[in-house]
């Protein structure tokens, strides 16, 4: 098994349902050699109920000294954070990220149109073509404006809780934003997230192509991207590195052979 470089636990993420004793319970058995914890972290971000995502970043950093010398031998966890990112938070983010020691900072936009896509009402009411361009145009900013950060996660997260069984991501839909898209993770030296949370989504409503559109993975080879990391952003247990095999195959026949994982936000290969 490779590494995992996406996960949330209780109680640092209120979304997740799973804590971290459990987590490394379930990456043990599975035999995943590294897995990056990587909590939510919504600057600025009021959710339904009043809830936020934000959490005491000295506790984390306190707990997870204690989380990694309890790991069992053959397993390695890797602090992370998932920082939600809106246009006026990027500096903040920039801050937060360098001033702690973080193996791996994940970047997400979660948003549209302020609100997160999870809640949102309208996103599913435009065009398919113009709302995948308004979001992969916020993702080429997002990665643009922030600088310490070490993959831009799940692209097609607009798309995650469409309930039109048919759509997917594609190319073709915004190939402009795209193509600014990975001109920033590019010249930053910056990893794309191949994300299976997103590719089990299209799986549970029987899409027959869960896959990423090879359309974008050739465009952003073609254009020099050579970073990829496979997460599986598992909110429990069951979902650590799911289809992780079936997507390793995948990306191989589509030239990517190297996972990139980070450690102290250096990049590090495995075969896939
Ligand atoms: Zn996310
Ligand atoms: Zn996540």
């Amino acid at each position: 098994m490779i590494t995992d470089s996406h996960s949330h636990t209780l109680p640092y993420s209120p979304d997740a349902h799973m804590y971290i004793d459990e987590l490394i319970t379930k990456a043990k058995s599975l035999g995943i050699p590294r897995v990056g914890i990587t909590e939510h972290y919504e600057i600025d971000m009021v959710y339904p109920d009043n809830e936020v995502m934000l959490f005491n970043l000295d506790d984390y950093d306190r707990e997870f000294v204690k989380w990694k010398a309890e790991c069992p031998e053959g397993l390695s966890l890797l602090k992370g954070i998932e920082f939600g990112y809106q246009t006026h938070t990027a500096r903040a983010i920039d801050i937060v990220a360098s001033c702690h020691d973080f193996d791996v900072v994940i970047l997400s936009n979660h948003n549209f149109r302020g609100e997160d896509v999870y809640f949102s009402k309208i996103v599913y009411d435009l065009p398919i073509k113009a709302r995948h361009a308004e979001y992969i145009g916020i993702m080429a900013e997002m990665c643009e404006n922030c600088n310490n950060y070490d993959i831009a996660a799940h692209y097609d997260y607009i798309n995650r809780y469409n309930p039109d069984d048919k759509a997917t991501v594609c190319y073709e839909d915004c190939p402009d934003e795209f193509d600014r898209f990975f001109e920033a993770i590019i010249s930053k030296n910056k990893s794309l997230e191949i994300n299976t949370s997103s590719i089990n989504s299209l799986i549970a409503k029987g899409n027959p192509n869960p896959m990423p559109d090879p359309a974008i993975l050739k465009r952003y080879k073609e254009m020099g991207g050579t970073m990829i990391t496979l997460s599986s952003d598992a909110h429990r247990s069951e979902a650590l590195a799911q289809h992780f095999n079936m997507t390793r195959e995948y990306m191989k026949s589509m030239g990517f052979y190297e996972n990139t994982y980070f450690i102290g936000h250096v990049p590090h290969t495995e075969a896939l």
